[in-house]
């Protein structure tokens, strides 16, 4: 197994800086057959190897329903990593179809995240990896300020509930054409993915769009990452007044005019 130092480095920083895994962890990984996570779980088996602490490490597949996920590749990847596979059916492409037809993604990500969590329950994995990277942070940052008029994006390390179960990203430090150049390094594929959605969804427009950006200036994902650290210098309008507010603010308002008329 080999990851050149640079990739390592990038991975060890997440995880120190983001406090992500511990001595004694359960890792599972999300592994949706994608080019992220097949670098993702490779990733981490190296960094297993050359850890100077233990924690154990499991890969989990969730079938949405959408066809074939090419699960015996997937299996055969993880037994050639040595690494324990888990593999769910479900039916949530057809839940999606049904409650979220015109914005599929953002449904069939929570229902996989939460089928991912229930076999990290079961299994007994403290913590759940995703593959999300550098440059999807980013396009969440802007895809929930167009779509939702928010402004956030998901955090390196978070808690999935109350159980205890933790979400980590060790892969928030690479861009998406790093993970692209890596797979080379897995000796693996990814593998397709059956969803008719793929590549024509929002976040496909965002990528699009910030791409187009980025021909004019170089520096555009730069300071969205800069931008999405807390605390910056914040400068946004007030929160919108109540109807309360407003009546205080009239009579305040009146009050001063009435003054300044006597005034006069
Ligand atoms: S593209 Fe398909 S598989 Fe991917 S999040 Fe959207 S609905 Fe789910």
């Amino acid at each position: 197994m080999h990851l050149p130092k640079n990739y390592l480095r990038k991975i060890w920083r997440a995880v120190m800086e983001f406090e992500m895994i511990f001595p004694h962890d359960k890792v599972m990984v999300g592994l949706s057959g994608g080019k992220d996570s097949m670098f993702l779980l490779y990733a981490l088996k190296t960094m297993q190897k050359y850890s100077p602490f233990p924690f154990q490490l499991s890969a989990a597949t969730i079938d949405l329903g959408y066809g074939n996920i090419e699960q015996d590749y997937l299996a055969e990847y993880c037994q050639r990593l040595e690494v324990p596979f888990y593999l769910e059916k479900t039916q949530i492409a057809q839940v999606v179809a049904k409650t979220s037809p015109d914005n599929p993604c953002s449904s069939c990500a929570f229902y996989r995240r939460g089928a991912l969590a229930t076999i990290c329950k079961k299994k007994e994995y403290n913590l759940l990896a995703l593959a999300h990277h550098q440059d999807d942070a980013i396009e969440t940052f802007i895809l929930s300020l167009f779509y939702s008029g928010q402004l956030k994006t998901f955090r390196p390390t978070s808690n999935l509930d109350r159980s205890g179960l933790r979400v980590i990203r060790p892969l928030v430090y690479f861009t998406e054409a790093e993970v692209k150049g890596a797979l080379k390094y897995t000796d693996s594929k990814a593998v397709k993915n059956p969803c008719p959605y793929a590549g024509n969804t929002k976040r496909e427009h965002v990528k699009t769009f910030l791409k187009e950006l980025v021909k004019e200036n170089p520096n555009v994902y730069t300071h969205l990452l800069s931008a999405m650290r807390e605390g910056k210098k914040i400068e946004l309008w007030p929160p919108k007044a109540t109807k309360e507010e407003m009546q205080q603010r009239y009579k305040r308002f009146m009050g001063k005019i009435d003054k300044n008329e006597k005034q006069m």
